[in-house]
């Protein structure tokens, strides 16, 4: 199937659906600067691994490299700015076409971009908390303090270390995993998975909930066989042909 042919497709099955959700992972904000885990030359996995670097068991056994060197990468991500893909998927949503999105990104952009049914089921980097009396700190908190050298940064009530409002590799899903499960089990007929390459579970495990499916990625991903609709694009150009048609 060549590219107009795969877009017209998706449009198609866009139109056809009630029900439709999306799911993005880290290929959604590389073209907003942020690195992805497993793309060749540029992907995080190449240069740091991450498990020994930003894991739970990180933080607790080595807060020093946690903060130094997994954090670090977390704060650098803060000063993105949404793309194109992530203003269509708000798009889509606030025409009513798309009823809601899940993503395994901690990245905010698809919440910056306007968005309001986001399941940020990795969690998000506008906040933290206190490991220790549980109060929540904004994000900012935590970056001041590692910059100051206040490692590992502390709760100025208890004493205790914070630490980001991020699933860490180690940290079990949150609720709000579960709730998405549920709602896609009941009402997803159409899930466009956008910039992910569906080898981290269980996230990569949604696309099974869906009658029909549609991947926009660059390379080959996990489910591309299951496929309904495969786009090997960026997603900034392949949801913004999409929307185009959308609107003719
Ligand atoms: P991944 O790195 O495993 O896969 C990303 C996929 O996106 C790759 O297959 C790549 O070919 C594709 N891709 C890259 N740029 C693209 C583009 N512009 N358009 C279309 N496709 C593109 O990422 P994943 O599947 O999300 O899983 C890895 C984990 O990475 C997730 O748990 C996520 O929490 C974490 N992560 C998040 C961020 C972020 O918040 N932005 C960044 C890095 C990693």
């Amino acid at each position: 199937m060549d590219y107009r042919e795969a877009i017209a497709q998706a449009v198609e099955l866009i139109k056809g659906h009630s029900g439709f959700y999306a799911l993005t992972g880290a290929g959604m904000s590389t073209e907003s600067g942020i690195p992805d885990f497993r793309t060749p030359g540029t992907g995080i996995w190449e240069k740091i691994d991450p498990i020994a670097t930003a894991s739970v068991e990180v933080l607790y056994s080595n807060p020093r490299l946690f903060y130094e060197v997994g954090f670090a990468r977390f704060a650098s991500i803060t000063m993105a700015e949404p793309n194109a893909g992530h203003y269509v998927l708000a798009e889509l949503e606030k025409i009513g076409l798309l009823k809601g999105l899940v993503t395994q990104n901690i990245d905010g952009l698809h919440v910056k971009a306007g968005s309001k049914k986001v399941w940020e089921v990795h969690g998000h980097l506008r906040s933290g908390y206190c490991l220790g009396c549980k109060r929540r700190f904004p994000f900012e908190e935590l970056v001041q303090q590692v910059e100051l050298k206040r490692i590992p940064p502390m709760c100025h009530y208890c004493f205790n270390m914070l630490r980001p409002d991020v699933v860490l590799f180690g940290d079990p899903m949150p609720p709000l995993f579960f709730e998405a499960w549920e709602v896609l089990e009941k009402e997803c007929d159409l899930m466009l998975v956008a910039g992910s390459s569906l080898v981290v579970y269980p996230v990569a495990e949604l696309p099974r909930l869906a009658k029909k499916l549609i991947i926009i990625n660059l390379q080959p991903a996990g489910y591309d066989r299951q496929a309904d609709v495969v786009i090997h694009e960026k997603c900034g150009k392949a949801l913004g042909d999409i929307l185009n048609e959308l609107s003719k």
